[in-house]
C-alpha cells in the first residue's frame, strides 16, 4: 500500500476513496489557481459558488433527484436533523416512527419534544436484530409522516423493502447507507444523511426534501437556522456553510459518477458484504448478530461466545493492522463497517485474519 494506510473499519468518520484524498491533497495549498485553499475561501466567492453548485448538480445526477426536490447542505451533522425533521414536518403534531435501534430511538426522543410520537412498529423485543414487518402499519389519519432509520449503524440492520406508509410522507435517515445503492427519491418526502459515514468529513448533513413540505408557517420558537425554508431559499448559503465538507463531498460525488454510479456501488457492496457474511455463516467461533434477511451491507456486527474473547479479537485485530473493529458499547462484540470506500481487499484481509484467529483458538 502506497501510503501505509490502515484498513479502517470505523462506523464513522470512516474511510474516503484514496483518489479523492489525493486530489484534495494536490489542491490543498492552491485550489485551481485561486491562490488559496478551499478552507480559506469566502463562501460568497465565485470559485466557491461553483464548488457548491457542482456538488449539488452531481448529487442530483447520481441519485436521479427529481426537480421538485431541494438539496440542502446543513451543519450540525446528523443529530440536528432529529430535531429539524420534527420541527418542520409536524404540522398536526403527530408522527409515526419505526423503532429499529439506537438511531431511531434518538430520533423518537427528540421528536417527542415537539409533538406526539406513535411507535408504529418496533424490533425492541429481539434487541433490534431485525426489521419489523411494515407492510400494514396502523397509521393514524392525521399523522404528518412516517419515519425510519433505513440503516441502523449500530445494530447492523437495513430495509430491503420500504414501509407501506398508506399515502403518508416517508422520512428516512440514510446516514450510514447514503449512496451505497440506487435510491428512488420519489418514494420519499424527505431523505437526510450525516455525511461522515459514507461520503465525507463530519459536521454536515445532506437533506433532500420535496418542495411542498417546505413551510413558511412554522411555530415562532423554531430558530431561523432550523427552518428548511431558510436553507432552501438561500441555496444552503444563508450563513457560512461547512465549505470544506461541501467541497470534499462534491469530490466523492464526482468519483462515484466516474466509477459507475450507484448501481456499481451496490454491486461492489454486495460482493464485499457476501465475503464477510459467508465467512460468519460458516464460522464456529464468530456469529452474525442480525436476522439474515435484514443484514446491512454497510455495518456488520458479530460476536464470539464471550465478552472476553470479543475483547481479545479486537486487540489482536489492532495488532494485525486493522482499526476500529470494536462493537458499539450498547451492543458489544465486534462490528466491521464496510462503506463504499472500503476496498474489497480490506474485507478479504479481515476474513483471512478472522479465519486464522479461529484456527488458532480451537
Ligand atoms: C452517525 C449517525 C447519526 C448521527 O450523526 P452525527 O453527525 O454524529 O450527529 C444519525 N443517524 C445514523 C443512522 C447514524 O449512523
Amino acid at each position: 500500500m502506497k501510503y501505509n494506510r490502515t484498513y479502517n473499519f470505523s462506523a464513522g468518520p470512516a474511510m474516503m476513496p484514496e483518489p479523492v484524498l489525493e486530489e484534495i491533497a494536490a489542491e490543498m495549498l492552491n485550489y485551481r489557481g485561486s491562490g488559496m485553499c478551499v478552507m480559506e475561501m469566502s463562501h460568497r466567492s465565485k470559485v466557491f459558488q461553483q464548488i457548491r453548485d457542482e456538488a449539488e448538480a452531481d448529487l442530483r445526477k447520481l441519485m436521479g433527484i427529481p426537480d421538485n426536490y431541494k438539496v440542502l447542505f446543513i451543519q450540525g451533522g446528523g443529530t440536528v436533523q432529529f430535531a429539524m425533521v420534527a420541527m418542520n414536518l409536524m404540522k398536526n403534531g403527530l408522527a409515526c416512527y419505526v423503532e429499529t435501534g439506537a438511531w431511531s430511538k434518538k430520533a423518537i426522543a427528540e421528536a417527542k419534544k415537539y409533538g406526539e410520537v406513535k411507535i408504529a412498529a418496533s424490533s425492541a423485543d429481539k434487541n433490534f436484530s431485525y426489521i419489523p414487518d411494515c407492510s400494514d402499519l396502523d397509521i393514524p389519519e392525521n399523522a404528518d409522516y412516517v419515519y425510519i432509520c433505513e440503516n441502523e449503524t449500530i445494530n447492523g440492520t437495513t430495509y430491503f423493502t420500504l414501509p407501506n406508509t398508506k399515502g403518508k410522507v416517508l422520512v428516512s435517515d440514510q446516514s450510514s447507507m447514503f449512496l451505497s445503492r440506487p435510491c428512488d427519491v420519489s418514494k420519499y418526502g424527505l431523505i437526510w444523511a450525516g455525511v461522515q459515514k459514507n461520503v465525507g468529513p463530519a459536521g454536515m448533513a445532506v437533506v433532500i426534501i420535496r418542495e411542498d413540505l417546505i413551510r413558511d408557517d412554522l411555530p415562532k420558537f423554531v430558530p431561523t437556522y432550523m427552518s428548511y425554508k431558510t436553507h432552501a431559499d438561500n441555496d444552503s448559503l444563508y450563513n457560512t456553510p461547512n465549505c470544506w465538507a461541501i467541497y470534499c463531498c462534491g469530490k466523492v460525488f464526482k468519483y462515484l459518477l466516474a466509477n459507475g454510479g450507484l448501481e456499481a456501488m451496490n454491486a461492489r457492496n454486495e460482493e464485499k458484504a457476501k465475503i464477510l457474511y459467508d465467512f460468519l455463516d460458516g464460522s464456529r467461533l464468530f456469529t452474525g448478530a442480525v436476522a439474515k434477511e435484514d443484514r446491512s451491507l454497510m455495518n456488520v456486527p458479530f460476536v464470539t461466545p464471550s465478552k472476553e474473547q470479543d475483547a481479545d479479537v479486537v486487540a489482536a485485530s489492532k495488532a494485525a493492522g486493522f482499526d476500529n473493529l470494536k462493537g458499539h458499547k450498547s451492543v458489544g462484540g465486534l462490528r466491521a463497517s464496510i462503506y463504499n470506500a472500503m476496498p474489497k481487499e480490506g474485507v478479504e484481509a479481515l476474513v483471512d485474519f478472522l479465519r486464522k484467529y479461529e484456527a488458532e483458538h480451537p
